[in-house]
């Protein structure tokens, strides 16, 4: 697994208000929208793209078009519906699956109860978006699963991290076929698996408590 810490000034910004116990669900939800696409720039910088033409008013010039297939970019529900739409602005082109992952409180373990994606990804580039990588145990089923149908990178975006997941994700994949791009790497998890000093349980505040 490969780690991109992406602490550029205007994302430790962000995330400073996005922790803050007083920031209100509208603030978070647009704060958060604001980090993916920050996020997101530092994760597609080795996206595969191929060489074009184009014509300006004066003359040719060579560009560059993202590459067929285009990529796949895989929300973890819930809060990962949060960074959605900062991600498909950024990517217009690319497609969109689902997964749904649900963390049981006692044990930690999360299980899966919603799958929404091709079964084919061969050749595939596959951007995760889950807000908060706390045990892990989410991130490793979910990349598991878009390996197993033949992706060729995967790369997940968290606005935050903890020592404890990063660790179980590069034994899980210590190939470099897996990459973390995360805003900031926090102190631990505590005894509930939050992470310390994080901000809190993130699908809670985008969208309230259910
Ligand atoms: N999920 C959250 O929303 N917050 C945490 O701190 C850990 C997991």
């Amino acid at each position: 697994m490969r780690t991109l810490l992406a602490d550029h000034p205007l994302v430790t910004h962000k995330l400073t208000l996005l922790r803050s116990a007083d920031t209100d669900s509208a603030t978070f939800r647009r704060l958060t929208d604001e980090l993916v696409t920050l996020l997101a720039y530092e994760a597609t910088r080795d996206i595969r793209v191929e060489q074009v033409s184009v014509t300006t008013p004066v003359g040719v010039a060579t560009g560059a078009s993202l590459a067929d297939p285009k990529p796949l970019i895989v929300p973890v529900l819930r809060a990962g519906i949060g960074m959605l739409d900062g991600m498909t602005r950024l990517l217009p082109s690319a497609s969109v699956g689902f997964v749904g992952m649900v963390r049981d409180e006692e044990s930690l373990v999360a299980a899966t109860y919603a799958n929404r994606l091709p079964t084919d990804l061969a050749g595939r580039e596959v951007f995760v978006l889950d807000p908060m990588l706390a045990t892990g145990g989410t991130l490793v089923t979910v990349i598991s699963m878009l390996l197993d149908r033949g992706a060729s990178a995967v790369t997940a975006i968290c606005l935050l991290a903890a020592p404890e997941g990063l660790t179980k994700i590069d034994e899980a994949f210590p190939g470099d076929e897996v990459r973390i791009v995360t805003g900031a790497v926090d102190d631990r998890l505590n005894h509930k698996g939050y992470i310390v000093p994080g901000l809190g349980d993130a699908g809670d505040r985008l969208f309230g408590e259910v």
